[in-house]
């Protein structure tokens, strides 16, 4: 469903975008970054507010969060459209392209949350939840004054800008927080983006609300112990309970590097315990 799209200004023929840090400049009748905010006759809409392309209630130790509520389970939904291209992306099919949905209202989602049993809330994931903002905060803020008690998870690229991150964060709970690589080269050349945005959503989210991070290790490209103790300095200069997860990349989409080598995945992670108390390896 078309909405009206928050933080974006008018220019004179454009709109300058600025929920996240690629600062879309949009000409008429063109499309964002993320393929999911158009401008259309001086105003900036978004395209995917309530479109849910995957449902499913799943433990929260799948998204990954460890040390939130472990054992329980937590409804998940996603929609299309992301503001990175990574050519390694597990979910390409929503991420990349845009998928089939189903329209669900605000109310009927946290009807749902609220009427599913054994379920702690909701997780915003499977695509990029920054570009999907206005239904996330939407849906954060009436679930929270709802029910306060229900948990709202939020798992994403962290590619978001300031501003609306600070104004979503109050109906936060949790996030997992992809910290993609510690080189600017890496995020731009394989993820369309940049570090230092990625690294301040870092910071500020870890001040407001329980954050654990994945790293996805990925053969050939940042499979270095130097980059992983990178990593690890920079989260232990917050804080040293920062979990961090490191995740063994497989062969996906666009990139066919070989899956990463398992001793490396096992020398990261004595490396990353180095200066962290909570690291764990996935996918291995
Ligand atoms: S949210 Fe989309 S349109 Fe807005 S700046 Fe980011 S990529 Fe561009």
């Amino acid at each position: 469903m078309k909405r009206e799209a928050m933080f974006y200004e008018q220019l004179k023929d454009k709109v300058h975008c600025y929920l996240c840090p690629h600062n879309c400049v949009i000409e008429n009748g063109h499309i964002g970054k993320c393929n999911v905010r158009t401008h259309e006759d001086g105003k900036l809409y978004s395209l995917n507010y309530g479109e849910i392309t995957s449902a499913s209630l799943d433990p929260i130790e799948k998204k990954p969060l460890y040390y939130f509520k472990p054992g329980s389970y937590i409804l998940s939904v996603g929609s299309y459209g992301c503001n990175f291209v990574c050519g390694f992306c597990q979910n390409y099919n929503i991420s990349q392209q845009i998928a089939k949905s189903e329209l669900v209202t605000k109310e009927e989602l946290v009807d749902t949350i609220l009427t599913t049993k054994d379920n702690i809330g909701i997780a915003f994931t499977y695509n990029e939840p920054s570009i999907w903002y206005e239904y996330v905060y939407d849906c954060a803020k009436l679930l929270k004054e709802t029910s306060k008690e229900s948990s709202v998870v939020i798992v994403t690229n962290g590619y978001i800008s300031e501003e609306p991150l600070k104004m979503l964060l109050p109906y936060v709970d949790a996030m997992n927080i992809d910290l993609k690589s510690y080189s600017n080269r890496y995020y731009k050349e394989l993820c369309g983006g940049s570090l230092q945005p990625v690294l301040k959503t870092i910071e500020i989210a870890s001040k407001a609300c329980h954050v654990e991070i994945t790293t996805l290790l990925v053969s050939e490209e940042n499979d270095s112990l130097e980059e992983v103790e990178e990593i690890a300095k920079f989260l232990s200069s917050i804080d040293k309970d920062i979990p961090l997860h490191l995740s063994r990349y497989f062969p996906r989409y666009k990139l066919m590097n070989s899956p990463t080598d398992l001793k490396f995945m096992r020398d990261a992670e004595i490396t990353a315990r180095r200066y962290l108390n909570r690291v764990m390896l996935g996918n291995v």
